[in-house]
């Protein structure tokens, strides 16, 4: 594997950021030190011209016999490291301790020479520098100008040395921090390892398992805390998977060992026609139920895939549920049950025809499947301000308690065999709930056991002036 830089474990990283901070920090600090020292040594430096200008003019600048100062002290005198200069204001001079012809001190600037005491560094021929303290004192009544310089050799110097010492110990610095960085790096990413450890073992058999947390309130701690609730919703989501795999696989053997006990059957003795017919019809109605079966199962797979579109159009409630339930009456009819729709108030809502239809079909198809004969099943359509709604009222048996929480879930049955002799799959509810949730409505029921059942269907009203959105965000569980 190319091991670029930024492409390296987090341990290397973290190692290489670490040293780059600590060489800024340490640039920065030698930097000011430098100048701190410099500063210094500069100060230092001002107050020992200050002090030699002080001697020159009070040991040596004596008045000679013809009003002019003279020179009195000796070359040794003065300290042979210093550049001394000694003359009158119009530039006559009367001592210099250099001898240098090539180098000539520069005339008192205009500006300095209102000044008593003013410093100027001045570049010699040799290429060094000299710092040069001019100051104009009046003795006797005669202006003079002092000149005291030295080269900032020494200076320089002590500053080299110094950054030699440092930059003696900056490579002894950076390996210590790049050690002791990639150590600690390793020492805070061991438990990282842990998990990521603990996480390859984890296998689809073993989503049961949690990471350890040792500190809830740490980042590892969030991050473990994070992966055990994404074990969490994958142990629900496979054990849903599962059990929906089992349910639709137990549905579908039903009607096929149904069609196989038939064929056997009729297989095994010559029968007549007729009764090759009946069989033929006995095992066209079980192909049907799967046939059903496989689409139900098709419908909620597409759904939990969300490759559902809805295309949503204004429609009128009362209209469509007029329009549905009449599709519906003849299986009414022919159970000898009244339908009856009433519509109270109507309103606008965003409907996507053929999936309202599944599960207003679903929920009108039970009324009419478990109400007994000569009952009647009242679709109503009323609104609120805000809401608008269809109510699927029957005289059946009516849903217990403790089945109504649970009659929205995937192949649930009141009463399993009952209703999978009559064809039911329990799945027409939890596509009833899915394709009401995508119009962003919800389902409830009221039910007592032998006073019979109410579903109803809430939608949202759609306001005049308000186009149907694209999508509601919807919000049910996918059970
Ligand atoms: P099924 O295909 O079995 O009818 P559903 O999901 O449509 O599946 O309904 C689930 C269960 O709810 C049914 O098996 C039935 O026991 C019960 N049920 C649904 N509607 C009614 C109703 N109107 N009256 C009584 N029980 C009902």
């Amino acid at each position: 594997m190319n091991r670029h830089p930024f492409t390296a474990s987090i341990r290397t990283r973290i190692t290489l950021w670490h040293l780059a901070v600590l060489m800024v920090t340490l640039a920065i600090y030698i930097f000011f030190i430098q100048s701190f020292l410099r500063y210094q040594l500069a100060s230092e430096l001002k107050i020992n011209l200050i002090e030699e200008a002080e001697e020159v003019v009070t040991l040596f600048l004596k008045r000679g016999t013809d009003s002019h100062f003279v020179w009195r002290g000796h070359q040794e005198s003065v300290q042979q490291s210093y550049w001394i200069a000694a003359s009158h204001i119009d530039g006559i001079l009367i001592y210099r301790n250099f001898t240098q012809t090539d180098f000539v001190l520069p005339p008192v600037p205009l500006a300095a020479a209102k000044e008593p005491r003013s410093f100027h560094t001045l570049a010699l021929p040799d290429g060094n520098s000299l710092l040069m303290l001019q100051e104009l004192r009046q003795i006797d009544g005669v202006d003079l100008v002092i000149r005291v310089g030295r080269t900032t050799n020494h200076i320089s110097q002590e500053l080299w040395h110094l950054l030699m010492i440092q930059g003696l110990f900056f490579p002894l610095i950076l390996l210590f921090a790049w050690v002791g960085g990639y150590f600690i790096a390793g020492r805070v990413l061991l438990p990282l390892q842990k998990i990521i450890a603990r996480i390859h073992c984890i296998t689809a058999n073993q989503l049961h398992e949690r990471l350890p947390i040792d500190n809830a309130n740490d980042e590892l701690g969030h991050l473990s805390f994070t992966v055990n609730e994404l074990l969490e919703k994958l142990e629900r989501s496979f054990s849903q998977m599962r059990q929906f795999t089992g349910d639709a696989s137990h549905e579908l053997r039903t009607p096929l060992a149904a069609m196989l006990s038939v064929g056997e059957t009729v297989l095994r003795a010559p029968v007549s026609a007729r009764e090759y017919q009946d069989t033929i019809a006995s095992m066209l109605e079980e192909v049907d139920k799967m046939n059903h079966l496989v689409g139900d199962l098709l419908t909620l797979a597409r759904a939990d895939g969300d490759t559902i579109h809805p295309v949503f159009e204004k429609l009128d409630l009362g209209q469509v549920v007029k329009e549905e339930t009449a599709r519906l009456e003849i299986l009414a009819d022919d159970k000898g049950q009244y339908l009856t729709v009433t519509i109270h108030q109507s309103c606008s809502v965003c409907l996507d025809r053929a999936i309202f239809r599944q599960a207003f079909a679903n929920i009108l198809h039970n009324a009419i499947h478990y109400a007994p004969t000569q009952t009647t099943i009242a679709v109503v359509v009323d609104a609120s301000p805000k809401d608008c709604w269809v109510e699927i009222i029957d005289a059946g048996p009516g849903i217990a308690v403790e089945h109504q929480r649970r009659i929205f879930d995937r192949f649930y049955r009141v009463d399993p065999d009952r209703s999978r002799n009559t064809g039911g799959s329990g799945l027409g509810l939890s596509i009833a709930q899915w394709a009401i949730a995508i119009h962003g409505g919800k389902i409830s029921l009221t039910s007592a056991v032998g006073r019979g059942s109410s579903f109803r269907i809430v939608l949202p009203i759609s306001l005049a002036d308000t186009p149907c959105p694209a999508s509601f965000s919807s919000t049910m569980s996918k059970g």
